[in-house]
Formats: C-alpha cells, sequence, structure tokens
C-alpha cells in the first residue's frame, strides 16, 4: 500500500517523505522513486520518537503489520505500532499543524454479527484472542485519533480499510490472495482454512489508493470504510484464481484460525455519498495484474 500512495502522490506534484522500519515492508517497492527529487526515505520505526525538521501539510499513519500471520508473530510490535506508534505519529501532525490520517481497518468489526458492515457498528472483538493485538491496538489508534481530533485541534482522519490486494505484496506474507496464487505457481495444493464457507471482499490497489486521496483532501473526519463491496466465499475465491490463471488446484482442508471472521464485506455507501468514490476494478481483472507480478517475483527467486 504504501509504495503505491508514494507513487500516487508524487505524482500529482507533492512532497513526500516515506518512514518504514522494513519489518513487513521492502525497499524494492520503492526501489525507482528513489532517485525522484520530490522522494525522501528514512527508516524509522514508528513506535520511537520521529523527528522531522521540515513543515509537513499532512500525516498519513499507515504503519503496521497487517497479515494475521506477521502479527501473530510480532504481537508486541504490533500493539505498539497501533499505540505509541499512533501517539508520535499524532504528534507530529500536532507539531507540524498538519492534516492527519490513520489507516484503520475492517478488523475493528472483529467477527462481525451484521452484513455488510456500515461504520456505525461497533464491532464484536475479542480483547484476548489472538487476533487482539491488531484489533485492539487498531480500536485504541482509532480512540487515540479522535481524542486528538477533540481535545488537541489536530485535524484527524479515520479510515477503515478492508482487505486489499494487487502487485507489490510479499509472496510470503501469509495472506490469502498471496497464498493462493503462490500455491498455484509452485503447483501445490491451495490451503483452505476451516470450510472455506467464510466470506471476504477484495479490493484492488489503485481503487483504495484512489480513496485514500479523496478522503485525505476532503477534510472530512470519518471514519470511513474502504474497500470492494463485492463478496465472495473464500471457496469461490479459489476457483476465481483458478479460472484467471487457467489451472486446476487441489485443495487441502486446514483447521480455521481462532476468531477468523466468518463474513466480511463493507457497506461503502458513506464514501460513495462523501467523497464520490467507488472501486472500479472487477476481481478478474485484479488478479490477473497482481498474478502477473507474482511471475516475476517468482521467476527472480527460482
Ligand atoms: N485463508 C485461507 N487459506 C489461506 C490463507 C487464508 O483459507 O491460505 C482464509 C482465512 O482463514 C480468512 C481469509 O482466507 O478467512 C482471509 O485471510 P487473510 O489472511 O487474507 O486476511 P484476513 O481477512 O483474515 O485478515
Amino acid at each position: 500500500m504504501g509504495s503505491h500512495l508514494c507513487e500516487r502522490l508524487l505524482s500529482e506534484g507533492h512532497h513526500v517523505v516515506a518512514m518504514d522500519n522494513l519489518k513487513t515492508g521492502s525497499l524494492e517497492n520503492i526501489r525507482t522513486l528513489l532517485h525522484e527529487p520530490k522522494f525522501h526515505f528514512i527508516e524509522q520505526n514508528v513506535s520511537s520518537y520521529i523527528h522531522y525538521p521540515d513543515p509537513l501539510d499532512a500525516v498519513m499513519h499507515f504503519a503496521s503489520p497487517a497479515s494475521p500471520v506477521d502479527y501473530m508473530n510480532e504481537p508486541v510490535h504490533t500493539l505498539k505500532a497501533g499505540s505509541l506508534g499512533s501517539h508520535n505519529a499524532l504528534g507530529l501532525a500536532k507539531a507540524k499543524g498538519a492534516r492527519f490520517m490513520l489507516a484503520s481497518t475492517s478488523e475493528v468489526y472483529g467477527d462481525p454479527e451484521v452484513s455488510p458492515q456500515d461504520e456505525t457498528y461497533w464491532g464484536r472483538v475479542n480483547p484476548i484472542g489472538p487476533r487482539s493485538v491488531y484489533d485492539e491496538a487498531k480500536r485504541f489508534a482509532e480512540a487515540i485519533t479522535t481524542a486528538y481530533r477533540r481535545y488537541e485541534g489536530v485535524d484527524a482522519s479515520i479510515i477503515r480499510i478492508f482487505n486489499t490486494y494487487g502487485p507489490c505484496m510479499r509472496l510470503n506474507d501469509g495472506r490469502v490472495v498471496p497464498n493462493f496464487i503462490n500455491q498455484a505457481l509452485q503447483g501445490q495444493p491451495m490451503t483452505i482454512y476451516g470450510d472455506g464457507r467464510q466470506t471476504r471482499s477484495f479490493c484492488f490497489v489503485s481503487d483504495l489508493v484512489d480513496g485514500i486521496v479523496r478522503m485525505l483532501w476532503s477534510g472530512d473526519q470519518g471514519p470511513v470504510n474502504l474497500g470492494n463491496p463485492d463478496e465472495f466465499t473464500i471457496l469461490e475465491f479459489a476457483q476465481v484464481v483458478q479460472e484467471v490463471m487457467g489451472i486446476k488446484s487441489q485443495y487441502v482442508y486446514l483447521p480455521l484460525p481462532e476468531d477468523d471472521p466468518k463474513q466480511r464485506r463493507p457497506d461503502i455507501t458513506k464514501a460513495r455519498n462523501l467523497l464520490g468514490w467507488e472501486p472500479k476494478v472487477k476481481l478478474r481483472e485484479g488478479l490477473q495484474k497482481t498474478v502477473a507480478y507474482f511471475k516475476t517475483v517468482v521467476s527472480v527467486s527460482n
């Protein structure tokens, strides 16, 4: 997400300072940007104090592991990125008088009892479950962002990002899109967790970036859902991946991870009305681009 967002902002003529500790991100994704005169990269852990000397118009806090596998491998770092990291990023925005944006997540809705999920739903999160290191960190991040808006005068906004995919994802990040494509490329069976009837809705990265940029300059506080409302069961999704790749895969069924949400689909009425935004890229089209990217990565690593 970060590299795509940097490219988009640079293409609009902005100066961009990107900070990342490269725990789950990769310099490879911004290699070509490093030569741009208006781009500056700083290796920084968001959970440590952030020093930046020059003025800033906007601070966008997107730092956190986002794949369940990653955040369960790095539970304390994930909690710190959402809590200390949000505090540091908000402090920076306050000091600069900058617009602030928090990248929150559909995970604040937990394993929801309502579908689709709109922004008024408070969620059903297990505070001590394995996903809580991410979910509760993001819920805290929303709370502190709101407090800085109400009490500290920061022009702060919140977006809630639903499942997003596209080029530049890590092949082994453990999420369903890279997993299925990688397994198909290697001729391995696809790993279906549970019975595969849980649902997700997948947004292509360019659509998401468009929504983010509209929200950034809208002046609205949110929270606003950003995602694609086309919902698929994981088995349906596996089928679409095979169709797009022109292959037939076997399945291996593995246990459903604890607290894995059974359904997830954004209600994007608010984003439509507020931002005039709507995803345009259909799943098959987005998957073709993503598969093409992963093929280049696999051929390099072989
Ligand atoms: N999933 C799966 N096989 C995989 C990876 C994930 O069946 O190899 C399922 C997972 O249990 C979840 C859905 O796919 O129901 C999406 O998982 P992902 O890790 O992409 O992100 P989540 O939406 O759970 O944050």
